[in-house]
């Protein structure tokens, strides 16, 4: 018998910002291959910290599509609405440690900076009276990431990215902090997500070391993008996924994963697709890159 941490557990972490996309499909369905290929068990977990940016009903609509897509997951959904007081808990624990201060910086400011946080905040000598936001104090050195797809991936988060925000200054909890609490406490093993989020790594790798935590393991898929080569996603106007063409669109993913489909999987149910798919799996033939483009049927 092998000990339940050796046992695979990967997920898929939506956003219920808007209905899913051919990009987050790619996402679920090479998270839900590689996972199940191993015997693994396959967590859905819905990231919903941000009410003013999901429409209602877009977390139910995503469960819907992904029930017609034959990706089943296991045991019940996580809302991470529900989680604030493990996030609370995460940031009084790095508060204890001296890992953290607030930080009354304008958007303004910030924005100036162009990208890498100064840590003026960290320096300064009389703590901010109004509102504020809670940052982390990064350590100053270099974080590698050993990707299963994209090889070795570097930062250094103080010369990269500065010291980052855990809690913004209207309460709400940043989704560096909550992704890393939840992997953590669902227990996921291995994590495979689009390449827009690789850079992000990094910064998870640096909370789960001052939390602790167990080092997932990392693979990012290429991300698609439209003509212009821009990512697929909402603000782009990437077309909402429908019902009705489960089938086709698992066809067409297992092509953009290189997984070399054969043409008579083309109109079988999802089931059988998502069953061929498992069987043949081969991380290996995933491209190395970081966006694909795609046809503009999805776009
Ligand atoms: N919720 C994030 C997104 O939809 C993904 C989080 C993750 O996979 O780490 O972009
Ligand atoms: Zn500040």
């Amino acid at each position: 018998m092998t000990a339940a941490s050796d046992h695979i557990i990967g997920r898929f972490a939506p956003s219920p910002s808007g209905a899913l996309h051919f990009g987050s499909l790619l996402a679920a369905l090479a998270s839900f291959v590689d996972c199940r290929a191993r015997g693994g068990r396959w967590l859905l977990r819905m990231e919903d910290l941000d009410p003013a940016r999901e429409p209602p009903g877009a977390a139910d609509q995503i469960l819907h599509l992904l029930e017609d897509l034959a990706l089943t997951w296991d045991g019940p959904v996580l809302y991470q609405s529900q989680r604030l007081e493990a996030y609370e808990a995460a940031l009084a624990e790095l508060a204890d440690q001296g890992r953290t201060y607030p930080c009354d910086c304008s958007r303004q400011r910030v924005r100036a900076l162009g990208g890498v946080y100064d840590n003026h905040c960290r320096h300064r000598l009389s703590t901010p009276t109004g509102s504020s936001a809670i940052r982390f104090k990064v350590p100053d050195q270099m974080i590698t990431v050993h990707d299963r797809i994209q090889g070795e991936y570097r930062q250094h988060l103080r010369r990269d990215c500065g010291d980052f925000v855990l809690r913004r200054r209207d309460g709400l909890i940043a989704y560096q902090l909550a992704v890393v609490v939840d992997d953590q406490w669902q227990g996921v093993t291995d994590i495979l997500r689009g390449h827009d989020l690789l850079d992000s790594t990094p910064r998870q790798l640096a909370l789960q070391q001052a939390l602790g935590y167990r080092q997932p393991e990392y693979a990012h898929i290429p991300v698609a993008a439209n003509h212009r080569g821009q990512k697929l996603s909402k603000q782009h106007f990437a077309r909402p996924l429908q019902r009705n063409s489960a089938s086709d669109y698992l066809y067409q993913a297992l092509n953009f994963l290189c997984q070399q489909p054969p043409v008579g999987l083309r109109r079988a149910p999802p089931a059988e697709q998502v069953a061929w798919a498992t069987a043949h799996w081969d991380i290996q033939r995933v491209p190395k890159l970081a966006t694909i483009p795609v046809n503009s049927s999805f776009s």
